[in-house]
């Protein structure tokens, strides 16, 4: 201490537990104004915030001090000052701040310093010393009587201790004295923070609000505060365990501090197993595999192992090898690869059952069911665990075809494709397609055969949707049918394949067929005779006695107003007059109905209504309406005649003559094979007429094709479908290359659009295929770019079956490459005559049924399954009969002869 003024040093004297100490006195009691310093040495912070001053002193009753007066004091003060300098010499007063005035709790009655016993007073003051590294301490007494026996400076802290196994170090408390120190504890050793651990140290140093703390590594646990090692046998897997664990059975641990105790050998552990888990085994092999095969399916059982090895989680998979004996008696197993099914599964199975399938017809199979739980693949475990059979599989049918595509759609055809059934089990023979349209359900459906796997299903009705189904056929019988696939046929006029309708016909019996032999005979004899078609001559004479006078079509097309046309060529019919009866069909416009028409004066008759949809543009109207316009202009006996139109209201219809068996080449599809030569020379007849009525009015069809002829009743084929040419002249670009029914199409129309009826006369030419093959694709299921190619390459359609060489022969002449060698219709109508006539020429045909490399190149043929209506003759007088032959104009020589009914006619011989 320094000591100024007139503090003073004392001797030794006894404190109150007879320990000798050494005072600072001062007592000037008896004069006034006193101010006596007594200041420490530098005192160093250290860190410290909050310094605690405790001061042990001895006071003077000033009453019990005799003589004294005012002047005596009982009180002295405390300063302080903060400073760096640790020897400073001379403090001005006034750089010391003051503390608190200190007085005693208890004070002497009796003065006595010298060798009496002292009562001491402690007073303890506190102090925030936070600016300089250190402070300076004084005393300041004023006229007391004290003795200053002790001071004593200090701090405090809170102490170094482990809460939660986390260190926290010795900390010095804070300045204030209600802040509080925040502090970090670290982990004590083999310990991880579970949370950050964390307390305060209080200004009292005391530890508050302990937070987080840390956890014993794996290995180790907790004891008295710090993390001890797990002793053998034992383990720790996680720090958040408890504690150290006895090992699970079938384990050990061989060292102090293990997280995991090893197992026994033999046994094994899985990765997801936990450590608590007791080690366990591979399961043995399953038992009692037994096999049943069906057909391509195998259905696969077995028991389950006999020992599981402890553990519930069995589970089996399923090795499919196909296996082949080589020629030196060789074994070689081979994967099944991915087309084969198993049901449920192949792998991860729980259950003992297994149903394989998509397996290859007559194979040889070997399954292996292996039986693993969670330590197999640990164990390695391998063939020990498996049971095995081999077995073969039966002969089976194909699977289904899968998928179905359309990959050419117009108004009358669908062309179908599909892919080979996954699973052939065989040479596949052919494929069946059945269909039928939607709405029909099955209760009426067609079914084709085809040996390619594509198809052209022809004589559909528009805008309608068909359901497909196919299957394949082996050695092994029929497939399942494929699932439905839906396609609707559009409104396309231009069908790139023939059309069909389904209508009942009344067939001409046998003895119909001898009239026509017996007629041709009697007209042989009566008429002169003709021996070859020689074009120029008959042209000639066709044409003065069929049209004497020479009337031109004239293209509506060329007409400004649409209407004017439509009202030159057709007659307008009041729609009262029409009674509408069922939908027989779609057109590209709309429905197709047959109906009634009654116009006054006139018997009622049947008729075929086509309408135009509402919401027509006025393109379509005017399309509609000109295929109106062309037919009103024609009137002949084999082509489709045009009632009338109805324009003054809606809806738009056409009323054309009701053909009641529709469509030529549905209807020959349907009775295919039911027709004599001779009747389908007739028909021939019919349309090589009605087309030479085209010619002869400069008309040129572009889409003459079978199913673009009706048939009526009586088996009189007329020639319709007038919109091709329309259409063409309409859409030129586009027209030429997508719309054009390229099968029926001569070359040089294809080429460069030259339609002529040269090239009508090559369509005729395949619609004679059409008729004498009842109905057959031509080119079958070749596609238009082939079909293309081969007549370029000079090939043609081959004879169809039982077809007369006259008839192919006069095919292959409207198939001349060059138009000018083709026959005009003239001629060939003048041909058929003569055939008609000489039904002898009929008789040669090129050969039997089609053969087998025929078969094979992709010949579709159709089956046709609905139920054929009962034939029977119609009563026909002699004269619908011949012109429904097309031979009315020898009736008149017939009669002159006396045959007038057809009875008469069946008593015709051959003289
Ligand atoms: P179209 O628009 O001319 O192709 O005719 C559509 C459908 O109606 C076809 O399937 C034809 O068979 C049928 N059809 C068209 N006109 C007649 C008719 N005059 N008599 C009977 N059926 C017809």
């Amino acid at each position: 201490m320094n000591r100024c003024s007139q503090w003073t040093p004392s001797q030794f004297i006894m404190d109150e537990k007879n320990v000798p100490i050494r005072t600072y006195q001062v007592c000037n009691v008896l004069e006034p104004n006193q101010n006596n310093w007594l200041r420490t040495d530098w005192i160093p912070r250290s860190g410290a915030q909050r310094v605690y001053v405790e001061v042990k002193f001895t006071l003077r009753d000033c009453n019990s001090l005799p003589g004294v007066t005012g002047t005596c004091k009982e009180t002295f003060n405390l300063y302080y000052h903060e400073s760096n300098e640790d020897r400073e010499s001379y403090i001005k007063e006034s750089s010391f701040i003051k503390v608190d005035t200190v007085a005693a709790d208890e004070s002497f009655t009796q003065v006595d310093v010298g060798d009496r016993i002292m009562k001491l007073n402690t007073e303890v003051r506190d102090v925030k010393v936070t600016t300089r590294k250190g402070f300076y301490l004084a005393f300041q007494d004023v006229g007391a009587c004290i003795a200053l026996v002790s001071v004593r400076v200090f701090y405090k802290t809170c102490p170094l201790t482990i809460r939660n196994l986390a260190t926290f170090p010795d900390t010095v408390t804070g300045a204030d004295t209600s802040s509080l120190v925040e502090v970090r504890g670290s982990c004590v050793n083999q310990s991880e923070e579970r949370e950050e651990p964390k307390m305060y140290c209080g200004a009292d140093g005391e530890w508050l609000v302990p937070i987080g703390g840390c956890l014993c590594n794996p290995g180790y646990q907790e004891k008295s505060g710090t993390c001890k090692a797990c002793s053998v046998g034992f383990y720790k897997a996680k720090s958040s365990d408890p504690g150290c664990s006895k090992c699970p059975p079938h384990s050990h641990s061989v060292r102090d501090g293990a997280t995991v105790c090893d197992c026994h050998s033999g046994f094994f552990r899985a990765d997801s197993d936990p450590p608590s888990m007791a080690c366990t085994q591979p399961p043995s092999a399953p038992q009692q595999l037994i096999s049943v095969v069906n057909e391509t399916s195998v259905v696969l059982e077995w028991a389950p192992p006999r020992r599981l090895g402890g553990r519930s989680d069995t589970s089996y998979s399923l090795e499919c090898l196909i296996c082949q004996t080589g020629s030196s008696g060789s074994h070689l197993c081979l994967p099944c690869g991915s087309d084969v099914l198993f049901s449920p599964g192949q792998t991860g199975l729980k259950t003992t059952r297994v149903v394989v399938s998509e397996l290859r017809a007559h194979t040889h199979y070997t399954f292996i069911v292996h039986a693993h739980n969670g330590v197999s693949q640990a164990s390695g475990a391998g063939a020990a665990q498996s049971v095995s059979v081999t077995l073969t599989t039966n002969q089976a049918a194909p699977s289904p075809v899968s998928f179905i595509q359309a990959t050419d759609v117009t108004r009358h055809s669908l062309s179908l494709a599909w892919q080979q059934p996954d699973r052939p089990n065989g040479v596949i023979l052919e494929y069946e397609v059945k269909f039928y349209e939607k709405d029909q359900r099955e209760r009426s459906y067609r079914i084709m055969r085809t040996f390619s796997r594509s198809v052209d299903v022809t004589g559909l009705n528009p805008l309608t949707v068909y359901v497909f189904h196919v299957r394949a056929r082996t050695a092994a019988g029929y497939g399942e049918f494929s699932a439905p696939f839906e396609f609707s046929t559009n409104s396309d006029p231009f069908p790139l394949i023939g059309e069909g309708v389904n209508s009942a016909f009344l067939l001409l019996s046998i003895s119909g067929v001898g009239i026509l032999l017996l007629i041709s005979a009697a007209v042989f004899i009566i008429s002169r005779r003709r021996s070859k078609y020689s074009k120029t001559k008959q042209d000639s004479e066709e044409e003065k006695h069929l049209n004497p006078g020479v009337k031109i079509y004239v293209d509506p097309f060329t007409y400004e107003d649409p209407d004017q046309a439509i009202h030159e060529f057709a007659k307008e019919i009041d729609v009262s007059s029409i009674h509408i009866e069922r939908v027989i069909g779609m057109g590209e416009f709309g429905e197709v109905c047959s109906g009634r028409l009654r116009v006054q004066g006139k018997r009622e008759i049947y008729v075929a209504i086509k309408s135009l949809k509402a919401g027509y543009s006025d393109k379509q109207r005017r399309d509609f309406l000109s295929e109106a316009s062309i037919m009103g202009q024609f009137d002949h006996p084999n082509i489709i005649r045009l009632e009338g139109v109805v324009t003054r209201c809606k809806p738009l219809m056409i009323i054309t003559e009701y053909m009641e068996n529709g469509s030529l080449d549905a209807f020959l599809r349907k009775h295919d094979g039911q027709f004599t030569v001779i009747q389908l020379v007739g028909m021939l007849r019919g349309i090589a007429s009605g087309m030479k009525y085209l010619s002869d009015m400069s008309y040129v069809h572009r889409d003459l094709a079978a199913r673009n002829i009706l048939v009526n009743s009586n088996l009189v084929c007329k020639v319709s479908d007038f919109g091709l040419s329309r259409v063409l002249e309409d859409d030129p670009e586009a027209a030429y290359t997508t719309r054009i029914p390229i099968r029926w199409t001569a070359p040089e129309a294809i080429a460069y659009r030259k339609f002529t009826t040269a090239s009508d006369v090559w369509s005729y030419g395949i619609v004679m295929w059409e008729v004498v093959s009842y109905g057959e694709r031509p080119y079958w299921d070749m596609n238009n770019q082939d079909v293309i190619k081969a007549m370029e390459e000079g090939y043609r359609l081959p004879a169809p079956m039982d077809c007369p060489v006259v008839l192919h022969q006069l095919m292959l002449d409207c198939w001349e490459r060059e138009r000018a060698e083709r026959p005009t219709f003239s001629q060939i109508l003048n041909m058929l005559d003569k055939l008609i006539r000489n039904p002898g020429t009929l008789r040669r045909t090129g050969g039997d049924r089609p053969t087998a490399t025929m078969l094979e190149s992709g010949v579709g043929s159709e089956v046709c399954v609905s139920v054929v209506p009962q034939v029977c003759m119609p009563e026909w007088s002699m004269c619908v009969w011949l012109q429904s032959i097309g031979l009315e104009r020898y009736r008149d020589t017939l009669a002159a002869a006396g045959y007038t009914s057809l009875d008469s006619l069946l008593a015709l011989t051959h003289q």
